[in-house]
C-alpha cells in the first residue's frame, strides 16, 4: 500500500507543481517561511499519518525527542482547550523546517495555493492575510478575492482522496483526523 501511495504522491506533486507555476505571480513561498505550519489543524488520513511515521523512526535521536516533546505538550494543551477548533504549530516543524518534508501530508503539499472549493467559494492560504500569497488580488477588509484564473479544482485532502487519481492507485486511506489526534 505505501508503495502505491508513494506513486500517487509523485503524480499529485506533478499536478501541484503545475498549479504553482500557473499561479507563480501570486506566490511568495520561500525557504524559511513557516506560516502554513505555524497554525492549523492539518487533516491527515490514517495512511498519511502512517507514511509520516515511517519517516519519523529514521530521524536522528535528538530530533525525535524534540518532536515527542512537542506532541506531548500539544496533547496537554488540547486536553485543556475548550474552544471549537484547536489550532496549533505542527509538532514536526523543527528549527523552522519540516523534519519530514518528503513525507509531509497532502494538505502540506497544497499549502500556499488558492483554489475553488466544491461549493464554488475560494479557499485562500492563511498568508494572504499577511500580505503574502495572493495579497495583490485579495481585499482583506472586504474579504473578496479578485482572481481571473483561479484553480478550478478543490484541493482539500478529503476531496483529493476521493479523486479518480486516488482511485487509480487503489488507496485505502482510512479516516481523516487533525494530525495531533493520531498520537
Ligand atoms: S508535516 Fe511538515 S509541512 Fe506539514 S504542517 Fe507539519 S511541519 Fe508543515
Amino acid at each position: 500500500m505505501l508503495k502505491r501511495y508513494k506513486k500517487f504522491l509523485e503524480e499529485l506533486d506533478r499536478e501541484l507543481r503545475g498549479y504553482f507555476l500557473e499561479q507563480n505571480e501570486f506566490i511568495k513561498c520561500k525557504k524559511g517561511c513557516t506560516d502554513c505550519c505555524d497554525s492549523g489543524e492539518y487533516p491527515f488520513s490514517r495512511l498519511e499519518a502512517e507514511y509520516l511515521m515511517y519517516g519519523f523512526v529514521k530521524l536522528p535521536h535528538d530530533v525525535k525527542e524534540r518532536i515527542r516533546k512537542n506532541i506531548a505538550d500539544l496533547k496537554e494543551q488540547k486536553n485543556r482547550f475548550t474552544g471549537e477548533r484547536f489550532l496549533y504549530k505542527c509538532p514536526f516543524l523543527i528549527d523552522k523546517e519540516c523534519a519530514l518534508y518528503d513525507r509531509r501530508g497532502i494538505v502540506c503539499r497544497t499549502f500556499g495555493l488558492a483554489y475553488l472549493m466544491e461549493d464554488n467559494t475560494v479557499k485562500l492560504p492563511n498568508c494572504a492575510n499577511l500580505g503574502l500569497n495572493y495579497s495583490e488580488v485579495y481585499d482583506a477588509a472586504k474579504g473578496v478575492i479578485l482572481l481571473k484564473n483561479p484553480i478550478k479544482k478543490d484541493l482539500r485532502t478529503d476531496v483529493i482522496l476521493r479523486s479518480k487519481t486516488a482511485e487509480k492507485y487503489e488507496l485505502e486511506c482510512g479516516e481523516i483526523r487533525p494530525l495531533i489526534d493520531w498520537f
